[in-house]
């Protein structure tokens, strides 16, 4: 048993701008995230897995109205919710993933059964909760998640065809996507990540998220990582892949290689958002090319770090 352990998570990136948010808005959120990691913490500090310390503070940002994961999603086009999620142990390389789920309050949870109970990697729909229902999975109606915040959001674009990636322009106060990565005292790394995707999307659209290698990915040889972001774009530059290979192949430290992705390739070809990275030694990044990232993390050395804005 190694002595450190570690976990960072992230609520999502965009135009998070400080002129735009309140003192009570920036508090509300800052106090979620801490729960959040906290969840996560007590699994490692426990002696937990990585995998279950990740699934444990993304569960507990699914649970919270504030982030766009579980309760309080975003709609899409049918004023429905469709959400994804996906969990991944950087100790064996297994993954479980789900997409397009109405009913699941926390798809997290599902996605972490498919990895342990299926031997399949990603389920969805309807199939998806099919599974669900044999392993005892928490169902709920669709309507479960909406908030009337996210259906004002849905009205201002609906007769569009824009999608809307939260905490786009003007949208400081809307929330986003939620993840967290983890190293567990034994060595081992894990990530998972959970989202309602993008407001107005098609009905049966899939983000990066849930896409093993795009929005997450961890691997005990190089790092764990979850992204926040444009989803087509981190899908087109498999962002959590692409770091996880430029360490390996090319020697480059865990920094290195996230902004190398996040601020040169996703950056050239127009994706907007972040991602949060740790590797086998405990080192951690952050990077995103937005305004700003709901993001924290916290060490075995009681290091303890929350932050919103760029600056
Ligand atoms: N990446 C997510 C998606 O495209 C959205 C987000 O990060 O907020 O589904």
């Amino acid at each position: 048993m190694s002595n450190q352990f570690k976990i960072a998570i992230h609520g999502g990136a965009g135009t998070i701008l400080r002129s735009e948010m309140t003192a009570k808005q920036e508090n509300e959120y800052r106090s979620a995230l801490k729960e959040a990691l906290h969840k996560g913490y007590l699994v490692l500090k426990n002696g937990g897995s990585a995998l279950d310390a990740v699934e444990a503070a993304v569960l507990c940002m699914e649970n919270c109205v504030l982030f766009n994961a579980g309760k309080g999603a975003v709609f899409n086009n049918d004023q429905q919710h469709e959400l994804d999620a996906a969990i991944m142990d950087g100790k064996d390389l297994e993954a479980g993933a789900v997409a397009c789920l109405k009913h699941i309050k926390n798809p997290i949870a599902l996605a972490k059964m498919v990895l342990l109970h299926s031997p399949h990697v990603l389920m969805i729909g309807k199939g998806a909760e099919q599974f669900a229902k044999t392993q005892g999975i928490k169902m709920v109606k669709n309507n479960y998640f909406s908030t009337d915040f996210r259906l004002q959001q849905l009205e201002q674009i609906r007769h569009t065809n824009n999608t809307q990636l939260d905490h786009a322009t003007n949208q400081s106060t809307k929330m986003s996507t939620v993840g967290a990565v983890a190293l567990d005292a034994f060595g081992n790394l894990a990530a998972a990540t959970s989202t309602g995707g993008l407001t107005n999307k098609r009905f049966g659209r899939v983000g990066d998220t849930p896409i093993i290698g795009a929005g997450t990915y961890a691997n005990n040889a190089t790092c764990a990582i979850s992204a926040t972001g444009t989803g087509e774009y981190f899908m087109r530059a498999m962002v959590a892949y692409d770091i996880s290979a430029l360490m390996q192949y090319t020697q480059m430290t865990l920094k290195q290689a996230a902004n190398e992705v996040i601020h040169k390739k996703i950056a050239m070809i127009g994706g907007d958002g972040g991602i949060v990275g740790i590797d086998a030694k405990g080192n951690i990044a952050m990077p995103f090319n937005t305004e700003g990232m709901y993001r924290a993390y916290k060490t075995s050395n009681d290091e303890e770090h929350i932050a919103i804005y760029k600056t």
